[in-house]
């Protein structure tokens, strides 16, 4: 049936984009923010949102800590062509090599390989793509035509305040973390939520200054959370005989239900509690019926870890994808 309501239009935001332009630095007073732009210009607003990424300009202009854990691991990530037909799957450090479009196979290729050193100097090259796949798979495949290559590292980070008076930060600018299990955008999608609207009412005179405080309060305890549990992904993938064995007993707990169905509320952020006092069970908490939702999707993703695919039959079929108890029969209405 056709869907009218497709047709809807959104409706353009009287905001002004600056396109070409880097914030190169800020100064704040009581009643706003100049904030310094990298062709000479200034801009006056109420207040200013840092979210500049990970090596945020913003963050480091308000003397912000970025207080955490400097990389051990660093990989390189790419879009590329190879000549052979390369080794498809998941490797077990972490990384491997997949087609870009599964359904229709051969290049371009997706490679994310890890390094054999964490110092860089520079942006990643294709000789170090090169270099990478061969420590790896003793051949680079012929690989050519990159259409990007990139690098990340398992630096974990955080801001200790996200915020200093007029200044805010969100997303990557106020939080790092390897990205296994893909919790970054997430996360700096829920932060822009809760930062949005508690800042339309302070501008709008609706809420006094103090609520912009409950921003810092409710998202850095629940990021600390996916901080560490990134951390310990990254504990999980390494090849020695003490991690052999955090990882098989990660597998047992992994095989049971209700340690399946915490680990599966925590990486989809669905188990975040803001701290909103005494009341009713859910005052501050999303709805269990979501929980148990995303529970049956993250148990299919958890499946897809190295610590359960490399598990016994046993373990594997009592974690295998299945209904969920008590889960829904259809999706939630959003
Ligand atoms: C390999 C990999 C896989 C990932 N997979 C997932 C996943 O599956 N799911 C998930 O949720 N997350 C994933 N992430 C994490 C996710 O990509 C990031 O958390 C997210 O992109 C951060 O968004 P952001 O807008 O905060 O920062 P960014 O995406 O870094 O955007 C910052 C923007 O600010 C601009 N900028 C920087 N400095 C300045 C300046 N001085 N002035 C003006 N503009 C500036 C930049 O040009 C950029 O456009 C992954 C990350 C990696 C590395």
């Amino acid at each position: 049936m056709r869907n009218h309501r497709s047709h809807r239009t959104v409706p353009t935001i009287a905001v002004p984009i600056v396109h070409e332009r880097e914030v190169t630095g800020f100064a704040q007073d009581d009643t706003g923010v100049d904030v310094e732009l990298s062709d000479g210009t200034s801009l006056r607003a109420d207040y200013l949102v840092g979210c500049d990424g990970g090596r945020s300009v913003v963050c480091k202009a308000a003397g912000i800590e970025f207080a955490g854990w400097d990389p051990t691991r660093s990989w390189l990530i790419a879009e590329v062509e190879m000549d052979e037909q390369p080794e498809i799957g998941i490797r077990r450090e972490g990384g491997g090599i997949g087609p870009v479009d599964p359904a229709q196979g051969g290049g371009p290729y997706r490679v994310v390989l890890k390094e054999t050193h964490v110092d860089h100097i520079g942006e990643p090259t294709m000789e170090e793509l090169c270099e990478a796949l061969v420590v790896a798979y003793g051949t680079d495949y012929g690989v050519h035509s990159p259409t990007w290559i990139s690098r990340f590292t398992d630096m974990t980070r955080q801001a200790v305040s996200y915020r200093d008076g007029r200044v805010l930060l969100a997303g990557d600018a106020a939080h790092v973390h390897p990205p296994h299990g893909g919790q970054g955008l997430n996360t700096g999608v829920q932060d822009a939520v809760n930062l949005g609207w508690k800042l339309a009412q302070v501008v709008n005179g609706t809420s006094p200054e103090g609520l912009l405080d409950t921003y810092h309060a409710e998202r850095h305890p629940g990021t600390d959370r996916v901080l560490q549990n990134t951390m310990a992904q990254i504990a999980l993938i390494d090849p020695d005989g003490r991690h052999e064995a955090l990882r098989e007993t990660m597998t047992e707990l992994l095989g049971m239900d209700e340690p399946r169905r915490r680990i599966a509320a925590m990486l989809c952020a669905l188990d975040v509690h803001y701290d909103l006092g005494e009341g009713h069970p859910l005052l501050g908490r999303r709805d269990d019926y979501l929980v148990r939702a995303a529970y049956c999707g993250v148990e299919k993703f958890l499946w897809t870890l190295p610590t359960l695919r490399r598990s016994s039959p046993a373990a594997l079929a009592a974690s295998a994808p299945r209904p969920c108890a008590g889960s829904p029969s259809r999706a939630p209405r959003s």
